[in-house]
């Protein structure tokens, strides 16, 4: 007999470790941009399992290619080549920013941004790394290192490689930081968890230029930001290039995956061995993220999120409302700064059949799918004022 939401919520807590604020909704089902929990109720996704759900729940051509390929093989060592694995990778690095070339395939952001990090120290063989306040890349140990928010740093400062951290958008901050001995600047082209902020015009460009002129390697982080702030990858908004590029949430609809783009000279200068993943190029993976390539061009759906990120920024923009202090963000990816904590607004939108994401204390942050329709728009507005209005009272 099936378990009540309560015994489920219950067990699902009981056996693992308190590391989760938890929403209390049992979730069993998903289709386009809305989720249904076990008693039926069904709540507009806003936040796509944290960025991840790019094409909405149950997209119909990733589902196909997961199964087709699911019965086909679905593991397969990097020390054999695969078919699906090389077309995913041409795919792939046809979209990628100029320059980039070759890939390292993993299972997650994290990863990806660890491998960025162990490369750049192997190319350089330099030691040192910048990062940004506010920054995250990830909790493993060298993504821990690099990610800036102390809270989650602090409980394991003794065990992390050397990171400085400076304020982000600051270019002179970074300039000063950033010598001889520095290995890698890792940044995010719109910082996601810190509170969604993209970076000021000018800033990468100068980056860029800084670590060039110091022989250190720029690593971009777009984890969060690739496939939907209205290009390919966010850093393209900027012109500019780095030499390791870090993807992952978006990349495979859902199926986990993580990939560290990196120039022909990188590549070039790694030895064999140096890094290495049992799960990283498996046939399930890159199968669904080349169906989520493919998806992402054949809809149109990067010139549309940055059209329908315009549209719900002016939406929401157009609320005035008194506790909103800023909306920022481009194309689907937004944050709404409040005067208050996002909490219980997220509280009260969840109650009203919304799901949306926190950022820093006072940002509701919003990542929803590329296949929203502007109705869907309109009634996330719509909630969100409701949100704003039940919280003022
Ligand atoms: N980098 C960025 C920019 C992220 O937003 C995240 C996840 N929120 C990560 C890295 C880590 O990814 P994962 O949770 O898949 O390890």
């Amino acid at each position: 007999t099936a378990r009540s939401t309560s015994a489920i919520l219950q067990l699902d807590e009981s056996l693992q470790p308190p590391l989760y604020a938890k929403r209390g909704i049992v979730l069993v089902r998903g289709e386009g941009a809305w989720l249904y929990d076990s008693d039926g109720q069904r709540y507009l996704d806003l936040m796509s399992n944290y960025g991840v759900n790019i094409l909405g729940h149950a997209h119909p051509r990733v589902t196909a290619a997961i199964v087709a390929q699911a019965s086909r093989l679905l593991s397969c060592h990097q020390s054999f080549a695969s078919d699906v694995r090389a077309a995913f990778l041409e795919k792939l690095l046809a979209v990628a920013p100029h320059g980039l070339s070759r890939a390292f395939l993993s299972n997650s952001g994290a990863e990806a941004v660890e491998a960025a990090l162990k490369f750049a120290w192997a190319v350089t063989g330099r030691r040192k790394v910048v990062a940004a306040k506010r920054g995250y890349h990830g909790r493993t140990l060298g993504a821990l290192a690099a990610t800036g928010e102390p809270k989650y740093r602090q409980p394991f400062l003794a065990v992390l490689p050397e990171v400085v951290h400076v304020p982000y958008g600051d270019a002179a901050a970074l300039a000063e930081a950033v010598d001889n001995d520095t290995a890698a600047v890792i940044l995010e082209p719109v910082q996601g968890e810190g509170g969604i902020y993209p970076a000021e015009p000018g800033y990468l460009a100068e980056v860029r230029r800084i670590t060039r002129e110091a022989g250190a390697l720029l690593v971009l982080d777009e984890v969060q930001s690739a496939f939907r702030t209205g290009a390919w990858f966010a850093c393209e908004h900027a012109g500019v290039s780095p030499d390791l590029l870090c993807v992952a949430k978006g990349l495979a609809n859902g199926v986990p995956i993580g990939a560290t783009l990196m120039t022909e000279d990188v590549a070039l200068a790694l030895p064999a061995g140096v890094h290495g993943s049992t799960f990283g190029g498996n046939p399930l993976a890159c199968a669904a993220g080349l169906a989520t390539l493919e998806t992402l061009e054949d809809d149109r759906l990067i010139p549309g999120a940055a059209e329908l990120g315009l549209y719900f920024r002016q939406q929401l923009l157009a609320l005035g409302h008194p506790l909103v202090r800023d909306v920022r963000g481009i194309g689907l990816m937004l944050g709404l700064d409040l005067k208050v904590r996002s909490t219980p607004v997220l509280k009260a939108l969840q109650e009203r059949g919304v799901l949306a994401l926190p950022a820093g204390t006072t940002v509701v942050r919003l990542l929803p799918p590329l296949i929203l329709s502007r109705d869907e728009v309109d009634l996330a507005v719509a909630r969100i004022a409701q949100a704003l209005d039940a919280v003022r009272e």
